[in-house]
């Protein structure tokens, strides 16, 4: 049985006076049926683990692929272990586009995710022009085969669809293209890592909110959400939570 995961991405937001939605968070949802887990910014990591307390997980939003050295700017995979942090996000659709990530380099990162012993959040989604042309489960097969590592298990990898059209903008896919997606990368997971296959968790993400979240989380194979704008209120993601 795959636990829920309520997985929250702050992006390039929050100062230390943002805190308090963790705080509220944590005191209005105290026993969560589900994991929880924030991803805020690198500043904000050593805070939000120490206001966390253990009660919600906390996570970075990419790190670089070595483990230290010459890369002026960059975060290590141990360097946020060492915050705090027991996730990562990487390859999230913003990170490929405005950074050029490619598969490969998603691969290398989730690898030194494993090596620092972080569960990579590993994200696929197609562009609209993708799924205009037909072409969504052959861009999802690829990214998927090309951004995760070998010994891949449910306790090191979480999978996030994120279709790139319904970031941020209100637009979701139809629970039927939830699904379709969702039982793909479920059969791929299997075909490639056997029965631990099954223990990978797999979120959808794209325009989660407190109105939609229940319908898409009773979707096939859907094992919680990665959310932005959302995860920001302590109100709002509260009820994305109450909702798994
Ligand atoms: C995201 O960026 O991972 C995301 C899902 O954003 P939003 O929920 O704001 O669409």
């Amino acid at each position: 049985m795959r636990k829920k995961l309520a997985a929250g991405n702050w992006k390039m937001n929050g100062l230390k006076a943002d805190l308090h939605e963790v705080a509220a968070l944590i005191a209005a949802h105290p026993t969560p049926k589900c994991d929880v887990l924030l991803c805020p910014p690198a500043t904000l990591l050593a805070a939000m683990s120490m206001t966390a307390a253990g009660r919600i997980a906390v996570g970075g939003q990419d790190c670089h692929m070595a483990a230290s050295g010459a890369h002026t700017g960059d975060v290590s995979a141990q360097m946020l272990a060492d915050a705090g942090a027991h996730y990562v996000i990487l390859g999230h659709s913003e990170r490929r586009a405005d950074h050029g990530e490619s598969d490969e380099i998603v691969l290398a990162k989730a690898q030194a995710a494993q090596a620092a012993d972080l569960t990579a959040v590993i994200c696929v989604g197609e562009t609209e022009g993708e799924r205009d042309a037909g072409a969504t489960l052959e861009i999802i097969g690829r990214q998927l085969a090309g951004s995760t590592p070998e010994g891949a298990t449910g306790a090191n990898t979480v999978i996030a669809y994120e279709p790139v059209w319904a970031i941020g903008t209100g637009r979701t896919p139809t629970l039927e293209q939830i699904a379709e997606v969702h039982d793909f990368l479920r059969a791929r997971l299997i075909e490639r890592f056997g029965a631990e296959g099954e223990t990978i968790r797999l979120l959808y993400g794209g325009s989660v909110k407190p109105s939609n979240a229940t319908e898409i989380f009773a979707v096939s194979n859907v094992d919680g959400a990665l959310v932005g704008g959302a995860s920001l209120k302590a109100s709002d993601f509260g009820a994305i939570i109450a909702a798994l």
